[in-house]
């Protein structure tokens, strides 16, 4: 928001009501509400990571390698690993953030007299990337349970004409992640329109036993962007590094939009380094699915005013559970205990990130304590 005292300055006029993009980040002792890996890099990592980019500071007065060849090229190998698909490092392109990544995809197939569409409730920065980039916004809905209606995507889409189709898969916020056939509808319409596909796979490493990644789709579809990042399973949100798979021509048109050397020397180094250690960090994620089950079949057990508690089916690193008829007084019940939470998703609803075990035993001594509080 425009403070009263501000300057007459040639702000867009669609801008001037809008308030940075962020969720509160609070000194607690327990922080649940940005889906991040709450386990630290250990020392092995931390030691990798400093020899990596001492070897880069050495050359800082040059520019970086524009074009990242040997972080794509491990980005592909680590890929072939955890999806068995085997991309060329050509197929491959690498941002600050997956949300950059997003934008670089918006300002390639989006832009004046464009639309971009998704499906809601879904990630609230795709609107912004949207806004960013003057592309139409438009958005089609989920079913109750937050699955996607495939009829209904391909109707959306033949109606609305979208030129870029964002699909998070597992979704933000609720864990929703799609079925292949679903993404091959959307797929197909999109390429009658024609419209780029993007799924956005930020929390792909924490889906469930048999849930396959649209990364499977890559090789028949030249339309479909498939975005990743370190922020979540690779414990690495502080190095601000996203990523995304596609075939080498829509890779090609991101490279026209980004900003020279957009990706630092220290970004490339220290992302090289963590993708090394990656059998050690993917043990975590396993860690992680596990703990995340173990808290939904618990919140599954708590009864709120005589009634089961709802949990939305999750294939990611959070939980969104509900309904509470004030839930805002059931996220500050929990922050006045030193666990922060995110008041996120449809009326009623909370999310929740997986943490430690213990931070998990946190949330939840927390959750009985306000429940028992305000019911
Ligand atoms: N997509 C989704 C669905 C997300 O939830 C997030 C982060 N919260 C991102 C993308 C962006 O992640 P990053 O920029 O850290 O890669």
């Amino acid at each position: 928001m425009i403070t009263p005292d501000a300057p007459a300055l040639p702000l867009r006029p669609e801008l001037a009501d809008e308030v940075p993009y962020g969720a509160p980040q609070l000194d607690v002792p327990v922080r649940l509400n940005v889906n991040e890996n709450p386990y630290a890099p250990s020392d092995a990592v931390v030691a990798t990571i400093s020899r990596y980019v001492a070897d880069a500071a050495r050359e800082l007065n040059r520019y970086p390698d524009r074009d990242f060849s040997a972080l794509r090229a491990d980005l592909a190998d680590y890929l072939a690993v955890e999806s068995g698909v085997r991309l060329d490092p050509a197929q491959v392109w690498a941002a600050n953030g997956s949300n950059e990544v997003m934008l670089h995809l918006l300002q390639a197939f989006g832009g004046p007299g464009r639309t971009a569409l998704s499906f809601a409730p879904t990630y609230s920065m795709y609107p912004e990337y949207a806004r960013d980039t003057h592309t139409r916004w438009v958005t089609g809905r989920r079913a109750e349970d937050f699955t996607l209606d495939p009829a209904h995507a391909v109707a959306t889409i033949e109606a609305e004409r979208p030129s870029v189709i964002l699909l998070a898969s597992p979704n933000n916020p609720t864990g929703t992640a799609l079925p292949p056939s679903t993404v091959e509808a959307v797929l197909e319409a999109a390429a009658r329109i024609p419209a780029v596909v993007v799924v956005d796979e930020a929390y792909a490493e924490f889906r469930r036993e048999g849930v396959p990644s649209a990364l499977e789709l890559l090789d028949a579809h030249p339309h479909l962007a498939v975005t990743r990042t370190m922020s979540k399973a690779f414990a690495a949100a502080g190095l601000r590094l996203g990523y995304l798979a596609a075939s080498a021509a829509l890779v090609d048109a991101l490279r026209v939009v980004r900003l020279p050397y957009h990706l630092s020397a220290v970004t490339q180094a220290a992302a090289r380094a963590a993708l090394a250690h990656r059998d050690e960090l993917l043990g975590q994620v396993a860690d992680l699915r596990a703990e995340r089950d173990d808290l939904v079949t618990w919140l599954r057990d708590q009864q709120v005013g005589g009634r089961p508690l709802q949990v939305a089916d999750t294939d990611a690193n959070f939980v969104l559970f509900g309904t509470f008829a004030d839930r805002h007084a059931v996220w500050q019940g929990l922050l006045d205990r030193g666990v922060l939470i995110r008041e996120t998703g449809p009326d009623g609803w909370l999310r929740v990130s997986v943490g430690t075990p213990a931070e998990t035993r946190s949330f939840q001594d927390a959750l009985t304590d306000v429940v028992a509080e305000t019911a």
